[in-house]
């Protein structure tokens, strides 16, 4: 039952019955777990290309249920979606993401980026904006060190309020990046119009550089589009040297993936830090 979160529940009564069970008890659970404490965030280093440093971090929500385990986000951000759960969800991730980085700043940690992804309906909601203005002001970090990742289809449902709101974010200070670029509908004349700074290429395209020249051709095309638009790119999901050297050589500018780090702990992501920082 791995992937049932994804609404792929299909052919099989049975199945389908242990999968729309499943999907009760998550969301009977999502209610009272964010009272509970069970939520956690995992951070996932974000490396630049040509110096190797960290200089930023992707908050990646974590759900540890005290009967199921740890439960990966794919299973619960969609249920947390439909139920509109995610607007509570999405502001304890935004509050502990701000409170963490700055936690690490008066530690006397180098200042890193911070990125929350933000969800459909989270952005969409009317107090986005204010919210992350108040979790700015209260966990003390300047929004200079906050990134939200957004994905093209969100930009998409609503291009002229997606911009009027990107524009407000980014008038704050904080910093906006596409999320799984490529794999939306986003026509490029109104990419120009986005009030980005990065554009990120999916995983689903560093997949197989190296093995696909069609994969090869979209990941340099996107670099190309990026820096021609004056954005920076970055690459998710970069497992293999050989995908590494081929964004390298590309000019792709950042790098996130399990190459260089999985998603960590923030004690242990702290301890990388520490080990980047020694002479
Ligand atoms: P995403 O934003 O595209 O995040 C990247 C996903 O790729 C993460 O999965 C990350 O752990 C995984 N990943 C990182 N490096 C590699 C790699 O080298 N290889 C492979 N195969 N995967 C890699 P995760 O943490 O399971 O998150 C899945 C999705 O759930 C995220 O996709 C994002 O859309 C959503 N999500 C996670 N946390 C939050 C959150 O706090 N709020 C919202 N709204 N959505 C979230
Ligand atoms: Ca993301
Ligand atoms: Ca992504
Ligand atoms: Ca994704």
């Amino acid at each position: 039952a791995k992937d049932m979160g994804k609404n792929n529940c299909q052919f099989y009564t049975r199945e389908m019955n242990a999968c729309i069970e499943e999907k009760l008890v998550l969301l009977e659970g999502l209610r009272g777990a964010l009272d509970d404490g069970q939520f956690r965030l995992v951070y996932q280093p974000k490396v630049d290309l040509r110096t190797g440093r960290i200089f930023g971090v992707e908050a990646l929500v974590r759900w540890e249920h005290p009967e199921h385990g740890c439960i990966g986000p794919d299973r619960f951000i969609p249920l947390a979606e439909e139920s509109g759960m995610i607007v509570a969800l999405g502001e304890w991730v935004l509050r502990t993401a701000c409170r963490q980085n700055r936690a690490w700043q008066e530690a006397g940690l180098a200042p890193l980026r911070m990125s929350v992804n933000v969800s459909p309906r989270q952005f969409e909601e009317q107090g986005l904006v204010p919210r992350v203005a108040l979790a700015l002001a209260d966990s003390g970090l300047a929004a200079e060190w906050l990134e939200l990742e957004v994905t093209e289809g969100v930009i998409m449902r609503d291009l002229q309020q997606a911009v009027a709101k990107m524009g407000e974010l980014r008038a704050m200070g904080v910093s906006l990046s596409i999320d799984d670029f490529g794999t939306g509908y986003s026509s490029l004349s109104a990419l120009k119009s986005f009030p980005v700074s990065t554009l990120k290429i999916d995983k689903s395209f560093v997949r197989d550089l190296g093995v696909s020249e069609g994969d090869q051709a979209v990941a340099s095309s996107i670099i190309d589009l990026a820096h021609r638009l004056r954005l920076r790119v970055i690459a998710e999901g970069v497992e293999t040297e050989q995908q590494c050297a081929f964004l390298r050589q590309n000019g792709c500018d950042e790098m996130q993936g399990y190459l260089f780090s999985r998603p960590l702990p923030p004690e242990q992501l702290r301890l990388l830090l520490e080990e980047q920082a020694a002479p």
